[in-house]
């Protein structure tokens, strides 16, 4: 039963996929039901009402957030359309790769981000940036000397130097990354960057091995 548990809330494939620290920060915090959703300021009377401030119309709580909050689902069908193939249900994750954990758990993040630099700062973020920022990290996140840092900056993160460094002059450079799945399936990331390391584009692509 507890086993059921942990993974329900989603700490057995969390730990396993060893996130970015302030991605993991924020999971944890979600899971501990830490977060300020307008429900916990509600419930503590520090805000009128426990709505979604993104237009959804519905409770805003922990599983709003990371699963039916329709700005959330705006970039969950972009990184599908991508062939990413992300549920929108992390019950789903235990039988997903470590990369695909981190790219889900990283969408989350990013997506709250966003949630909040509208709510603070009336500051609108593009569900494609979202996607692409999500990508862009999971892609560098495997190298240990970036997961103990934290994310700086979509377009120069300084954690992505300590691993990688930028094309020549004028060049710009593709960082591929492959996975094998059961049933001969396989996906490809692909980022691109150009020569002071600023994130251009990403995609991926799904095939039959
Ligand atoms: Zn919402």
């Amino acid at each position: 039963m507890e086993e059921d548990n942990k993974t329900e809330d989603g700490s057995k494939w969390i730990e396993k996929a060893k996130l970015n620290p302030r991605v993991y920060l924020f999971w944890w915090r979600l899971r501990n039901k830490a977060i300020p959703t307008n429900q916990f300021l509600c419930y503590r009377r520090l805000m009128g009402h426990d709505n979604c401030p993104r237009g959804c119309n519905i409770l805003e709580d922990g599983d709003h957030v990371i699963t039916t909050c329709g700005k959330l689902k705006e970039v969950l069908e972009i990184l599908n359309s991508w062939e990413f193939w992300i549920p929108n249900c992390c019950k789903w994750m235990d039988d997903k790769s470590k990369w695909m954990v981190n790219l889900y758990c990283n969408t989350i993040y990013l997506s709250w981000k966003a949630r909040n630099l509208w709510v603070h700062e009336n500051k609108i973020s593009s569900p494609f940036i979202i996607a692409f920022k999500a990508v862009d990290i999971a892609a560098v996140i495997r190298n240990s000397a970036c997961i103990s840092s934290g994310i700086e900056n979509a377009n120069q993160p300084e954690w992505l130097l300590n691993s990688w460094h930028p094309s020549a002059p004028d060049w710009i450079k593709v960082n591929i990354d492959a996975a094998l799945f059961k049933y001969y399936k396989a996906r490809i990331g692909v980022v691109f960057r150009d020569c002071q390391g600023k994130f251009l584009m990403a995609f991926g692509i799904s095939y039959i091995h």
